[in-house]
């Protein structure tokens, strides 16, 4: 009978902690490990939880002896090997649920902070300038959002959208989920129908071949003038410069970004520059209930996979 053995090496909830010894298994806790450390501590362990650190790498992986799961308490996988894992048949696991609302509501929280100037204005204010004419905004009511992708979390921000704003809902996405689409009477379209028909355009597809500057020069130009971008998905799924020339340019109205190509975005950035930009340093997952879901959702998981 051996005792199965998990290495925690990130920060994960307590709650998840608690239920990996309730299932017997032995638990080990230390903070984000070096390379060197990590490929020496790895032997003997079945499975490791991380978030977006440590790295766990191909020499990781190679180090290790009785590994079977390598779990991400979050969402994006970029600091694993997952090709290395498997190859030698270690499962990778992460917790694609736990995020979901917490990023839906940032999505709708950067459309408000830009629709009705909320950023603009707190700026002035501490510059000491009252901007009362200057900050007249839109409403979301009766609006058109359009759904660049229709997964958990572009449905999370149509549910939001569609009930508590009366929005229109369109979308466009590799499946289209008919289904779904309904609750919100939201109707699947190509990308550039979205593109000229929404009056805001949010970003919720995965960073693949096909996505990557999937919103270039020529879709930037298909966009409403008054309408603007949101991006909590991933940087590169826009191309900034283009972005950046369609902001200054005019082409759109606006753009709220949570992700960036570059991250963390370079100080002397353009966007930094744009009164008509909302910017956040990828916190779409940071909640706290995200996280401690992360923890227990990797948790199961691996209770799952090593029993
Ligand atoms: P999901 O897999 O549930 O949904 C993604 C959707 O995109 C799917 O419906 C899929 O069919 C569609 N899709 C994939 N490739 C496509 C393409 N080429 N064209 C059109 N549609 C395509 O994922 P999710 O949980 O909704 O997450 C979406 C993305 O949000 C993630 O991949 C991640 O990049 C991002 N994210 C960001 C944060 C943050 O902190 N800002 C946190 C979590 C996730």
């Amino acid at each position: 009978h051996v005792v199965y053995r998990v290495l925690v090496a990130s920060k994960i909830s307590r709650s998840a902690v608690d239920y990996l010894k309730s299932q017997g298994f032995e638990v080990v806790e230390v903070h984000e490990p070096s390379e060197d450390e990590l490929a020496r501590l790895i032997k003997g362990f079945h499975a490791i939880i991380v978030r977006s650190k440590p790295r766990v790498t191909r020499r990781v992986i190679e180090a290790a002896d009785q590994l079977k799961v390598i779990a991400r308490a979050g969402v994006g996988l970029d600091n694993i090997d997952v090709q290395a894992a498997e190859s030698r048949g270690i499962k990778v696991v992460n917790a694609p649920e736990s995020v979901t609302q917490a990023v839906a509501e940032l999505t709708v929280g950067l459309m408000l902070a830009l629709l009705r100037k909320i950023a603009f204005s707190d700026r002035k204010m501490r510059e000491g300038v009252w901007v009362k004419h200057e900050a007249v905004g839109t409403e979301l009511k009766g609006k058109t959002l359009g759904l660049v992708g229709f997964g958990r979390i572009g449905r999370a921000v149509a549910r939001i959208c569609y009930y508590g704003f009366g929005m229109k809902i369109i979308y466009t996405d590799r499946q289209c989920n008919i289904e779904a689409g309904r609750e919100f009477n939201a109707e699947c379209v190509d990308l550039d129908t979205l593109l000229r028909t929404a009056d805001i355009v949010s970003l919720h597809v995965p960073l693949t071949p096909e996505t990557t500057h999937l919103i270039n020069e020529e879709k930037l130009r298909l966009m409403k003038k008054t309408a603007i971008l949101v991006n909590t998905a991933r940087g590169a799924v826009v191309d900034t410069n283009a972005l950046v020339k369609a902001l200054k340019e005019g082409w759109i109205a606006g753009a709220a970004l949570d992700v960036f190509e570059e991250e963390p975005l370079p100080k002397d950035h353009p966007l930094l520059q744009l009164d008509n930009v909302v910017l956040t340093p990828h916190i779409g997952a940071s909640s706290v209930e995200a996280q401690d879901q992360a923890g227990i959702e990797v948790a199961k998981k691996i209770a799952e996979l090593l029993k």
